[in-house]
């Protein structure tokens, strides 16, 4: 693999990630943002709580319509007409209005006869307030009402034709400075023949109106189950108020003043009333900034999360990507370290095979050689049997009491002429208070072998080995140490992930697989320990395996 395909292999997978996810990530965030930023304020949102409002003040009129109306028709059938005397139909008119005391007053009108009768609500006859009040009304109509009355009463033929019998008047006039509401409700008393201009009229009266009929309502319109304006903490809220003064003459409960979201004047049943609807402690116009903001927040924390996505996504394929070249060199290696050995048990067999060395040293020389080939052989097939069996979740130890110090001992006994060959000083250091643990015999001295190989393979000139035993705190710790050329501190946590080995020219030159120190460190875990590393560049290394007293209590196997 030459270092230029790789390059472009990198690039490529750089530049599809980038075509695959990062643009159209960010072409989607940019529309999003120029989006909100378009719509400002988020008009859209804005518009479309405005049409809510019309929507539910449209229903409080229809309904406070139909209200009215279901009160004003059972007065209407009961309404005297004029055939009969003055005294009579002034004694209906004050029966009726004994029964409906939410009327004011009431009149009748006949234009035939020029008869116009009426009477202020009975039950009120103690108040003389109330009682100007109604005779100046009932005053003020007597005198428009034979001008005005033929169009009237052509008007509620035509109504009356579409079931609607019932009219309404209403207005604001001053009573002594002060602005009252009269409001009429009229219509055609029963049995009126059709050519006669004759109309009935009653009034609701202006307390009764303010403080219960309107509150009622709005009440209702408020807690309609279809509401669709409810807000959980700023629930709407509604007033009444004279259509030429914003002021409230009615409001709902919890009104808190400001300015009506949308207003609609009641000109079906009271003329002259209008309407008004906002959210209580808020505007819509602040609904709009808070949608948008609440939009920027989720495009941001969203954008974090791509970004955070987009990045770990990186992580991963340069991770595979190295680990896909790591693993082709440990091939390479691989087959190279497995072909020196044979080629050296093939040179000292065939040599001994021609059976023309003389010297008997020489003989125990190239058997040692073979033998120590051999061995090496066996080390890596079982590093790389060891691995594979780790990597395809196989792997079990078999966990039996063991003398630890007796095992070191001896791992390093069969070593001890290769270390002293290759001119090695070498230190054993095995403490007598070892207690016995549970441990997989076989795993524990292949890590001592690979802990004491790599001290063999990376030193140059100042050749020292080191290994103790002994108890520390809760564990046994088994220490490997050289004087060799280290390991920089940058490296020192990926020297135990497989295949990994350091950028040292004298790493290169030395046979390796990277599996050693990845074996070693399983096989510390698994024994519910650790290997850590403790090393300077140049100045030499220590290996420490830490094998807590807990292990003791291991029993069985473990799978990795
Ligand atoms: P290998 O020795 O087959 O390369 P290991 O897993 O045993 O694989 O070691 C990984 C790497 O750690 C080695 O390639 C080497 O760079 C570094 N290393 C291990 N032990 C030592 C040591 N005692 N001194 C310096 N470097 C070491």
């Amino acid at each position: 693999m030459s270092k230029k395909w790789r390059l472009t292999d990198r690039t490529r997978t750089l530049l599809t990630l980038e075509l695959a996810i990062v643009l159209p990530a960010a072409a989607l965030m940019g529309f999003s943002i120029w989006n909100l930023k378009h719509i400002q304020r988020s008009e859209a949102v804005e518009a479309a709580i405005q049409r809510d409002f019309s929507h539910v003040l449209k229903i409080a009129e229809k309904k406070t319509w139909h209200k009215a109306n279901d009160m004003v028709i059972p007065v209407r059938n009961k309404f005297p007409n004029a055939d009969g005397d003055r005294d009579k139909i002034k004694a209906k008119l004050e029966q009726m209005l004994t029964e409906y005391p939410e009327f004011a007053y009431a009149f009748l009108y006949d234009k035939k006869s020029n008869l116009f009768v009426s009477r202020a609500q009975p039950g009120r006859d103690w108040d003389s307030g109330f009682y100007a009040r109604a005779q100046e009304s009932i005053n003020m109509a007597q005198s428009w009402i034979s001008l005005d009355a033929p169009q009237m009463a052509a008007k509620v033929h035509r109504m009356e034709k579409e079931d609607e019998p019932v009219l309404f008047e209403g207005g604001w006039m001053l009573n002594d400075n002060q602005r009252a509401y009269y409001n009429l409700a009229y219509f055609i008393p029963p049995d009126v023949p059709k050519d006669r201009v004759e109309l009935g009229f009653v009034s609701f009266d202006e307390d009764y109106l303010r403080k219960t009929f309107l509150p009622a309502m709005m009440k209702d319109v408020l807690t309609s189950r279809s509401n669709v304006l409810q807000l959980e903490e700023n629930p709407p809220v509604m007033m009444i108020h004279p259509s030429k003064d914003p002021a409230p003459w009615v409001s709902s409960a919890n009104w808190d003043g400001g300015n009506p979201e949308a207003d609609r004047s009641f000109e079906l049943v009271f003329p002259g009333l209008s309407v008004a609807i906002k959210y209580q402690g808020t505007t819509v116009a602040d609904i709009g900034s808070k949608f948008l903001r609440y939009n920027y927040i989720v495009l941001a924390a969203l954008s974090v999360l791509m970004a955070g996505g987009i990045w770990l996504t990186y992580r991963n394929v340069s991770r595979e990507m190295t680990l896909a070249r790591v693993k082709s060199d440990f091939v390479a290696n691989v087959s190279h370290e497995l072909r020196t050995p044979l080629a050296l048990i093939r040179l000292y067999a065939e040599t001994l095979e021609l059976g023309r060395l003389k010297d008997k040293e020489k003989y125990q020389e190239y058997f040692r050689i073979i033998r120590e080939e051999s061995e090496r052989l066996t080390a890596l097939i079982n590093n790389i049997l060891d691995f594979s069996r780790i990597e395809a979740g196989r792997k079990e130890y078999e966990f039996q009491e063991t003398d630890l110090g007796e095992l070191v001992h001896s791992t390093l006994e069969s070593y001890r002429f290769q270390i002293q060959q290759n001119g090695f000083a070498f230190e054993e250091n095995i403490s007598g208070d070892i207690p016995p643990v549970k441990v997989d015999r076989e795993a524990i001295a292949r890590s001592l072998l690979n802990l004491v190989n790599n001290a063999l393979k990376y030193s140059r000139d100042r050749k020292f080995i080191g290994v103790s035993l002994y108890r520390s705190g809760g564990s046994i710790n088994l220490e490997v140490r050289d004087s060799g050329i280290g390991i920089p501190a940058n490296e020192q946590d990926k020297i135990f992930e497989k295949f990994y080995r350091c950028g040292d020219p004298l790493v290169h030159n030395v046979k390796g697989s990277g599996l050693g120190l990845s074996l070693v460190r399983h096989i510390a875990r698994a024994h519910g320990g650790d290997v850590t590393v403790e090393s300077a560049p140049e100045k030499g290394s220590k290996f420490t395996i830490a094998l807590p007293f807990a292990s003791a209590s291991q029993t069985g196997s473990a799978t990795a």
